[in-house]
């Protein structure tokens, strides 16, 4: 019997989006294996536990086969053919629409779906449904990156650079992310780094297992990094640092984002982050000091009510230090989810038409609406944040469309946001397993995984990637296109939405092409031979675009932008009813929600549930000792969870992973604060109170 061949197909989780090989293995419990796939430049064949884990969610054991209907007698959700659940759905969508306006409808997206997915939902939402009322839950990853970049650069692309450069520049502060655990193929990028000689700086108030390569580990206090990069632009006026050959020539606005900077001492950052004089000191020089640097940010700088602030000062410490736009320097965002790249340019997002073009620009949307063939007044305007969008559940958005996301698990003050799911008329959720949102529907359609389908996903280098189906997907699920393509026909629109992906892809390149991200000369085909394309690629005869702002950056006059900004308190800060910091993150063997990874065994046995991390002296504060139940207190409820007690935090603040539901779900306790530019919630600091639970007591909520 000849040997099944493995199809080359990336990872369903992060935005590293590894190469991996899948074999069919015609086992219903498992229905393929992970084979290396050492080619594809990112990873070189490494894999975290996740990836090699994957092919467990395919399961027959774990997974929604069936569509399911809330039954009106019993309140019970149970089996029906797609035939009924779409028609359930169709019929709640047109009613809502019916009795209370097109925006009464909402649609909520995912940061996981393809490009093709984002990008027929976002014309389904806008044609079919009529509704502003769209946003998706990568709003929640790297939207004040996303800001920032826009505004600095004129462009955002996560990194404008491949991945393989990091290796080959001189210093890199990576401020709030924590790689060993979230991204662990990309740790070798920095162990090469260290290898060739080159610094790591990393800031983060955890000493992480990423922390403990650097070079220097600045710890601040959460929420205070927009003062310590403040505190160090400082320091590179005070001590002649500044690179002003670079600043005259391709930059503007220096004048005012220095004002600011002089306006934070050292002595006073200090106060404010906790960092010593000293060790801001050091960072500055070894930075400076470095031929080429690159500033690397995750979710610690971003998910604040200051987020894109707080990106915008790492930007002008790279702008006025020469670190930008320049072969092997540059700012970059590490984006987090699969596709977080991708979703936010093809429209699902609140305020976007595809080719990330701007729903508000007249230019922009007589470009789609050409493309869609409809009139550009029909399209709606923009509408509201994801959290925005949420909150507003049960209120003037009467019913939900979702697909990929959890936000009973993943959204903050997320008790209040499973109280407006419950309070819709109407919610239908798109989903591969039944999670704690999908619970709560009307209908669930059980749709196909990574490995059963085919589309394109771009990675955090903004490289346009293919995942080829390598496996036949298991009766009773349809894909989320053919989910749309049936309720598009339902509500009367029988063409332009077509269930084919590379169909879609087509019309994809077609609505992107002159936007800027520009797909138009992408192909299926190209991505293949060419291990991806990075974008923006106008042409089939252009080779894509690996490093941007080179020669310009992508504004109107080709200059970056420094953005003045200055120091802000988070949203809430401690105080004596609340003393302690909370941030929350992510742990090696779990993913987001944890709709996926809660039913791998593997992963459970490796991180079976959450935990709150605080330091010996806090501890000993309350009596608790390792493992004893701990409840955490914000002004909007009450986790509970083992203590996990470590020197590696500073003892006023407490860490959380935000993956699971239940008494211990971090995300209960978050402050829906927004960043007043990205609309991103503070879910990296808010104010609570410990108290130790007796034994017995399983209050929470
Ligand atoms: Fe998958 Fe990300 Fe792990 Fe790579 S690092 S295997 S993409 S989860």
């Amino acid at each position: 019997m000849s040997e099944v061949t493995a199809v080359p197909t990336h990872c369903p989780y992060c935005a590293l989006q590894c190469g991996m090989s899948l074999r069919p293995t015609g086992d219903p419990e498992l229905p393929a294996e992970v084979v290396d796939r050492t080619d594809f430049p990112v990873n070189r064949g490494a894999l975290c536990g996740k990836g090699r884990t994957a092919p467990s969610v395919l399961s027959s054991r774990v997974r929604l086969t069936e569509p399911l209907v809330r039954c009106p007698d019993t309140g019970v959700l149970a089996p029906a053919t797609w035939e009924e659940a779409l028609a359930a759905v169709a019929d709640g969508l047109r009613r809502t629409r019916a009795d209370h306006g097109p925006d009464a409808v909402g649609v909520f997206g995912g940061g996981g779906l393809t490009n093709e997915k984002a990008y027929t939902l976002g014309k389904f939402a806008r044609l079919v449904l009529g509704t502003s009322q769209i946003d998706y839950n990568g709003r929640f990853c790297m939207s004040s990156a996303a800001a920032a970049h826009g505004r600095a650069f004129g462009l955002d692309r996560g990194l404008p650079f491949p991945l393989e450069d990091i290796p080959k520049t001189g210093c890199v502060i990576l401020v709030g992310s924590n790689l060993a655990e979230t991204m662990p193929p990309a740790l070798r990028y920095l162990t090469e780094l260290k290898e060739n000689g080159g610094k790591l700086i990393v800031i983060d108030p955890r000493r992480t297992r990423t922390a403990e390569q650097a070079d220097l580990h600045l710890a601040p206090r959460p929420g205070t990094d927009l003062a310590l990069a403040l505190g160090m632009l400082h320091l590179v006026v005070s001590e002649g640092r500044v690179d002003e050959e670079f600043v005259a020539a391709r930059t503007s606005g220096w004048e005012a984002a220095r004002a600011g900077a002089m306006s934070h001492w050292p002595e006073q950052v200090e106060r404010i982050t906790g960092v010593p004089v000293p060790q801001i000191r050091e960072a500055v020089a070894l930075f400076s000091d470095a031929p080429t640097g690159m500033v690397l940010t995750a979710r610690g700088p971003e998910q604040q009510s200051k987020g894109t602030d707080t990106v915008g000062a790492w930007i002008n410490l790279c702008l006025a230090t020469g670190k930008a736009g320049r072969p092997l320097s540059g700012y970059g965002c590490l984006t987090g989810q699969g596709n977080g790249q991708g979703g936010r340019e093809h429209g699902q997002k609140a305020d976007q038409l595809p080719g990330y073009r701007k729903l508000d620009d007249p230019a922009a949307r007589a470009h789609v609406a050409g493309v869609w063939g409809v009139e550009p007044e029909s399209l709606p305007g923009p509408g509201r944040s994801a959290y925005e969008l949420l909150d507003a559940l049960g209120g003037d958005v009467k019913t939900l469309l979702l697909m990929g996301s959890n936000p009973v698990v993943s959204a903050p003050r997320a008790a209040h946001v499973e109280e407006r799911l419950r309070s819709l008329d109407f919610l239908a959720v798109a989903d591969v397993v039944l999670s704690e949102t999908a619970a709560l529907a009307d209908v669930v359609l059980p749709v196909t995984q990574w490995a059963e389908e085919t589309g394109t996903m771009t990675n955090l280098e903004g490289r346009v990637l293919l995942r080829r189906r390598a496996l036949t997907p298991p009766a009773g699920v349809r894909s989320d296109l053919e989910v749309l393509h049936a309720l598009a026909g339902l509500l009367g629109w029988e063409k332009g939405f077509p269930a084919d992906p590379e169909e879609v892809f087509e019309e994809l390149r077609r609505a992107s092409a002159g936007g800027p991200a520009d797909y138009a000369g992408i192909s299926y085909r190209r991505i293949e031979e060419e291990q991806g394309v990075f974008w923006p690629c106008p042409t089939p005869e252009h080779e894509g675009t690996p490093r941007l702002f080179l020669d310009r950056f992508a504004t109107p006059d080709g200059r970056a932008r420094f953005v003045p900004v200055v120091h802000r308190a988070a949203a809430e800060e401690t105080d004596a009813e609340y003393p302690v910091v909370l941030t929350t993150g992510r742990v090696v063997s779990q993913y987001q929600s944890g709709a996926q990874t809660r039913r791998v065994d593997e992963l459970n046995a490796a991180a079976p549930g959450p935990f709150v991390e605080l330091h010996p002296r806090v501890a000993e504060r309350l009596g608790v000792a390792e493992g004893e139940r701990i409840a955490v207190v914000s002004r909007r409820g009450r986790a509970v969870a083992p203590a996990r007690i470590t020197t590696a935090i500073r003892p006023d603040t407490v860490f959380m992973p935000f993956h699971w539901a239940g008494e211990g779900r971090a995300n209960t306790l978050v402050n829906p604060a927004l960043d007043p530019v990205s609309r991103m919630p503070e879910f990296k600091v808010c104010a609570v109170r410990l108290e130790p639970v007796a034994s017995g007591d399983a209050t929470a909520g």
